[in-house]
C-alpha cells in the first residue's frame, strides 16, 4: 500500500518513499494538541473526553501525564521550554512551570469568561496566540456544557504582563493556527463547516503587522474534511489534518499531496531526532512518520 498520494510532483521530494505511517498508540477516544519535548525525547497529547494528558515516549511507550487534564486541548511550549496548555473544562490557557506548578495564563475578556482555548501558538516575542470556539462548552463530553459568553476569537496574551487583546473577530469557530516562519503571516483554520454543511471548511491567511492582524483571506479550502490543526515545515508549507490524512499545502496555497492516514485526523507536530518526524493525532490513535523536511524554525 502507499502511504501517500502526490498531487505535485514536488511533493515527492518531501517525503521519504520507504518511511511507513505507523500507528504507535491507540485506544483513546479523542486526540488532540500534539506537543514534542526534544529534551525529554517524549510527546504529549490531549486524550480530551477521557480527561487527561497522555505521553508517549519511543523506548516506554504510553503513560498518563496528567489526570484529570481539565479536559486539556491543545498544546505548545513557550521559548523557556515550559507547556502551555488550552484547558476546556477551566475555559483557560495554563502554562505549567518547571517545578511543575500551574500558572493561569488567560480565563477571560473584558470581564466574560472565555469559551473553551482550543489551539495554541507562542511567537518569537515570548506571546502567546490561541483559538477560543465554543466546542468545548456546547455538551458535556469534551468539557462541561455552558452558556457562551464571548464570540469565538482569536487573543493574544502580552508575555510582559499577561494583557489580552483580541486579534481575530471574522471567523465563525477559528480553530487550528501557526505562523509563517518568519510570522508575517497568521494561519488559522475555521471549523464551522463540522458542524454546518453550508459553512466554509477553509484556511485564513492574515497579515502580522505590530501584532495586528489584518485582510484575512480565505488560504485554501480542505476537502474532505476540515482543517484541525497544522503545522509549518522551514519553507513554509503548511502539514494540516484533514478527514483523509494530512495535507500538504504549499505558501501559494496548493496542495501539494498527501499523507494518508486510516482514520480522521485531528492535529499534527514536528519533533523526534532531527524535527523531520511528523506526529499525528488521529482520532483514536497516534500515527508517525519520517519526513524529507522539517518542522520550522522561529525568528
Ligand atoms: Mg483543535
Amino acid at each position: 500500500m502507499s502511504f501517500f498520494e502526490a498531487h505535485d510532483p514536488e511533493f515527492s521530494t518531501y517525503v521519504l518513499g520507504n518511511a511507513p505511517v505507523k500507528q504507535l498508540a491507540t485506544g483513546f477516544d479523542w486526540v488532540e494538541g500534539p506537543v514534542w519535548f526534544g529534551d525529554a525525547n517524549c510527546l504529549l497529547f490531549s486524550d480530551i473526553p477521557n480527561n487527561r494528558i497522555m505521553r508517549w515516549t519511543p523506548d516506554e511507550g504510553i503513560s498518563i501525564y496528567r489526570e484529570p487534564s481539565n479536559y486539556s486541548n491543545g498544546h505548545t511550549r513557550d521559548l523557556q521550554g515550559r507547556l502551555i496548555s488550552c484547558e476546556h473544562g477551566t475555559r483557560r490557557v495554563t502554562r505549567t512551570e518547571h517545578d511543575g506548578s500551574i500558572t493561569v495564563i488567560a480565563d477571560s475578556y473584558e470581564g466574560k469568561k472565555l469559551n473553551s482555548p482550543n489551539d495554541v501558538v507562542v511567537k518569537s516575542d515570548g506571546s502567546i496566540w490561541f483559538s477560543d470556539p465554543h466546542y468545548g462548552i456546547m455538551t458535556n463530553y469534551e468539557g462541561y456544557k455552558a452558556s457562551q459568553e464571548l464570540p469565538c476569537n482569536v487573543y493574544r496574551v502580552s508575555p510582559d504582563d499577561l494583557s489580552i487583546t483580541v486579534v481575530v473577530t471574522d471567523m465563525d469557530c477559528p480553530n487550528g493556527l501557526a505562523f509563517s516562519p518568519d510570522e508575517s503571516l497568521l494561519y488559522v483554520a475555521d471549523t464551522a463547516a463540522m458542524f454546518k454543511e453550508d459553512a466554509e471548511r477553509h484556511i485564513r491567511k492574515y497579515k502580522v503587522d505590530n501584532d495586528i492582524t489584518k485582510d484575512g483571506q480565505i488560504f485554501h479550502t480542505i476537502s474532505p474534511g476540515a482543517s484541525d490543526g497544522f503545522r509549518l515545515d522551514t519553507d513554509g508549507n503548511i502539514w494540516s489534518s484533514a478527514a483523509d490524512g494530512v495535507h500538504c499545502i504549499n505558501p501559494m496555497g496548493k496542495l501539494l499531496g498527501k499523507i494518508l492516514v486510516p482514520e480522521l485526523v485531528s492535529n499534527v507536530c514536528f519533533g523526534g531526532r532531527a524535527k523531520h518526524q511528523l506526529f499525528i493525532t488521529a482520532t483514536t490513535s497516534i500515527y508517525t512518520i519520517t519526513l524529507n523536511r522539517q518542522g520550522a524554525q522561529y525568528p
